[in-house]
C-alpha cells in the first residue's frame, strides 16, 4: 500500500482472478461440448426421417414403417429436449461457479483502482462481470460449442449432393461475411457510444448526489445541458451503429431466406434430373439449415460477444490497474509510534508532490496537532498516515513497520479515521459505528459511543442504536454525523486515530465531548493525529506541528511550538491555562499561520 508499490502485473497474459474465472468453466466447457455432440447427432433426426417418409413410406405405403419409424423420432427427439434441458442446466451453474472466482476479486479491485485513480468509471466492473458471465455461460457459449459442428452438416450436404455441400459453404461464407462487414462498420460507433453513455450516467449521477446545492441556486438547468450534451452524443453514435447495423441485418435476412427457396429451387431441378429423389430435396433443405446453424448462432450472439469483448478488456484493465496484494504476514497489534520519514505524496494519478520531505517522530501514546493554512497538505497527511494515499517517496512505519508491511485490512482495525467530510453508510447507527462487522460485541459499540460522548445523543434518537441512517447518513444532522464517525474510529480500541478537522460541525458541548474523548484516548496509551482550525483543542496536544505549502514549517513540543508562534503577536496562552471564553476558543482560527514562521 504505502512506500512500495503493490505488484502489478505485466499487460501480457490474463490477470489471476480471469483466469481463475476462466479455469473454472473449463470442465463445463468440455461438458457442454459433448452435449453438444450427442444434440447435434440427434439434429440428423428429422432430415433422415424425412428421407425414410419420403422414400421408403410413400412407395412402399406401409403405415407399420411409418408408425415404427415415428416412434424411432419421437424418443430421439425427446433425448434431445432432454440433452439440451440439461445443458442449460450444467450452464446456469457454470455461471455460478465463474462468479464465485471474479465477483469478489473485481468488487476488492475496485476498491483498490479507485484508491488509485479517484474518478475513474471503475464501478463499471461489476456490470462487466454480469455481462462475461453472461456471454460465456449463456448463448454465447452454446454458439461457440456448436461451431465444430458446421463440417459435419457440411459433409452431410456433400454426401446427398455435391451442389448441396457448396451452397452449405457459400451461403456460410456470404453470411458470416456481412457479419463481419458490420462489425468492421460499427465497432468504432459502439466503442464512442458506450464510452458517451458511461460518462452521461456518471454526470447524472453526480448532479443527483448534489441535489440540495442543485435545488437551492437554481443549477438544474445548467447541469442538465451539460448531461443532455453527453446523453446526445452517445444517442448520435448509436443511431449511426443502429442505422448501419439495420443495413446489414435486412441484407441478412433477405439472404437467408432466397436462400432457403434456392436451396428448395436446386432440389427440384437435381430432382427432375434424377441426381437426388424427392426426399432428398427436403432432407436438403433440413441439413443446410442446421449446417448455417452455427453462423446464425454466431451473428444472433454478435451483439453479446462485442459487449462480452468490451467487458473483458475493461477487467482486464481494472484488475491491472489493481494488481494484486501480496499476502502479508500477521503483524502484532501496533503500539502506535509514527514515524515519518522524509515523505513525498502526491494525489493519485497526480505529478505534482502536495507534501515534499515531510519529517517526524511521534511517540507512541502522544497526541499530535496539526495546524496551518487551508491547502497546507494537512489532509494529505492524513491520508497518507492511514494507508489511503500512497507515498511516491520516504518511509511511513509504524512501530517501525513500513506501511507497506501491513496487510491493509488487518491495519484498518488499528486505525481510527475520522475524514474532513464525515461518509458513512446506509444501515444503523450501531452498523455503523462497529465498522458493519458480523459479530460486533453491542459493549464495543456502546463503549465507542460513551468514548465519542455521543451516547446519550444516540440514546435519543427515535430507534436509538437502531436508527436507520439513511444512505451516506442523510437522516442525521452535521454535527451527528461527525460524531457518530469519531465513535465509529474509536470503535475497537485502536492504536493510532486521526481525526480531520473532527469539529468543524460541533457545538460547544460537542467539542467538549471530544476534548474528554482525546483525553480519555491519551490515557489508554492511543496515539491520536488531530487536525485543527481550532485553538482551544491544542490544550490536549503533546506536540504541535505547523504545515504549510507542503512542508512541515515547526514541530515539536505543545508549549514551545505556541509560544514561538505567539512570536510578537499575541496569541492566546493555551485555553489550559486559561478560562475559556468566546475570544479564545471556537471562533480562535489558525489559518493566519504563515509559511514565514521560524522553525
Ligand atoms: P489542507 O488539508 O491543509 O487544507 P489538503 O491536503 O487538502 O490541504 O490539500 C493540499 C493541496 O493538495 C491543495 O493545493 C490541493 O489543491 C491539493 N489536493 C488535495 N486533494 C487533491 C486531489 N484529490 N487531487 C489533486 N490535488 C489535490
Amino acid at each position: 500500500m504505502n512506500a512500495k508499490p503493490l505488484m502489478i502485473k505485466g499487460p501480457a497474459g490474463n490477470t489471476p482472478p480471469l483466469r481463475d474465472g476462466l479455469r473454472a468453466i473449463a470442465p463445463t466447457v468440455r461438458s457442454v461440448l459433448l452435449f453438444s455432440l450427442c444434440i447435434n447427432v440427434l439434429m440428423f433426426v428429422s432430415p433422415l426421417y424425412m428421407l425414410q417418409v419420403y422414400d421408403r413410406v410413400m412407395s412402399s405405403r406401409s403405415v407399420g414403417t411409418l408408425i415404427a419409424i415415428t416412434v424411432i423420432a419421437g424418443f430421439l427427439l425427446a433425448m434431445y429436449g432432454l440433452l439440451e434441458m440439461t445443458r442449460t442446466r450444467v450452464l446456469v451453474r457454470a455461471g455460478m461457479m465463474f462468479d464465485e472466482k471474479i465477483a469478489e476479486p473485481a468488487f476488492n479491485a475496485i476498491h483498490r483502482g479507485m484508491l488509485r485513480r479517484p474518478g475513474g468509471n471503475l464501478g463499471q466492473g461489476l456490470r462487466d462481470v454480469d455481462t462475461l458471465r453472461e456471454f460465456l455461460t449463456g448463448a454465447g457459449l452454446l454458439a461457440f460449442c456448436d461451431a465444430p459442428w458446421f463440417p459435419v452438416f457440411v459433409f452431410g450436404a456433400f454426401l446427398l449432393h455435391p451442389w448441396y455441400g457448396w451452397i452449405a459453404i457459400v451461403g456460410s461464407i456470404v453470411i458470416w461475411g456481412l457479419t463481419l462487414l458490420n462489425e468492421v462498420l460499427t465497432r468504432r460507433d459502439l466503442t464512442e457510444a458506450t464510452a458517451a453513455s458511461m460518462v452521461a450516467s456518471q454526470r447524472a449521477a453526480t448532479t443527483f448526489r448534489n441535489i440540495e446545492v442543485l435545488q437551492a441556486m437554481g443549477m438544474l438547468g445548467a447541469l442538465r445541458s451539460i448531461w443532455s450534451g453527453v446523453h446526445l452524443t452517445h444517442l448520435g453514435w448509436q443511431a449511426r451503429a443502429s442505422d448501419r447495423a439495420g443495413t446489414l441485418m435486412a441484407g441478412t435476412k433477405f439472404f437467408r431466406t432466397f436462400l432457403q427457396t434456392a436451396i428448395l429451387g436446386v432440389g427440384g431441378y437435381l430432382a427432375i434430373q434424377r441426381e437426388i429423389s424427392p426426399g432428398g430435396i427436403i432432407a436438403g433443405s433440413i441439413i443446410i439449415g442446421r449446417a448455417l446453424q452455427p453462423m446464425e448462432l454466431a451473428v444472433g450472439n454478435w451483439k453479446g460477444f462485442v459487449a462480452a469483448r468490451g467487458a473483458y478488456k475493461r477487467l482486464r484493465e481494472l484488475f491491472e490497474l489493481a494488481g494484486t496484494q501480496p499476502a502479508q504476514m500477521p503483524l502484532p497489534k501496533p503500539l502506535g509510534a509514527v514515524s515519518v520519514e522524509s515523505v513525498l505524496a502526491a494525489a493519485p494519478g497526480q505529478r505534482t508532490a502536495i507534501l515534499r520531505g515531510v519529517n517526524f517522530l511521534l511517540p507512541a501514546g502522544e497526541v499530535l496537532c496539526i495546524v496551518g493554512p487551508s491547502g497546507a497538505g494537512k489532509t494529505t497527511l492524513a491520508r497518507v498516515l492511514t494507508g489511503i494515499w500512497p507515498i511516491a517517496s520516504g518511509a511511513l512505519r509504524l512501530d517501525g513497520y513500513d506501511l507497506s508491511q501491513w496487510d491493509p485490512q488487518e491495519l484498518g482495525q488499528y486505525i481510527g479515521y475520522l475524514p474532513q467530510d464525515v461518509e458513512l453508510f446506509s444501515g444503523t447507527v450501531a452498523q455503523n459505528i462497529s465498522r458493519f462487522q458480523d459479530a460486533a460485541n453491542p459493549e464495543d459499540i456502546i463503549a465507542a459511543s460513551t468514548l465519542a460522548g455521543c451516547h446519550e445523543v444516540i440514546q435519543q434518537m427515535a430507534d436509538g442504536y437502531n436508527t436507520q441512517i439513511g444512505d451516506g447518513g442523510q437522516a442525521l444532522s452535521g454535527g451527528q454525523r461527525q460524531r457518530v464517525a469519531l465513535a465509529r474510529a474509536l470503535y475497537g480500541n485502536p492504536s493510532l486515530v486521526v481525526l480531520d478537522e473532527p469539529n468543524s460541525n460541533l457545538d460547544s458541548a460537542g467539542e467538549d465531548a471530544l476534548t474528554q474523548a482525546i483525553r480519555a484516548l491519551k490515557t489508554t496509551g492511543t496515539t491520536v493525529v488531530l487536525i485543527t482550525h481550532k485553538i482551544n483543542i491544542l490544550a490536549t496536544a503533546d506536540k504541535i506541528l505547523v504545515m504549510a505549502g507542503g512542508v512541515v514549517q515547526s514541530y515539536g513540543p505543545r508549549d514551545e511550538i505556541l509560544s514561538r508562534l505567539a512570536g510578537p503577536r499575541a496569541v492566546p496562552s493555551p485555553p489550559t491555562q486559561q478560562p475559556a471564553t468566546p475570544a479564545n476558543t471556537a471562533t480562535t482560527q489558525f489559518a493566519h499561520i504563515s509559511p514565514g514562521v521560524a522553525r
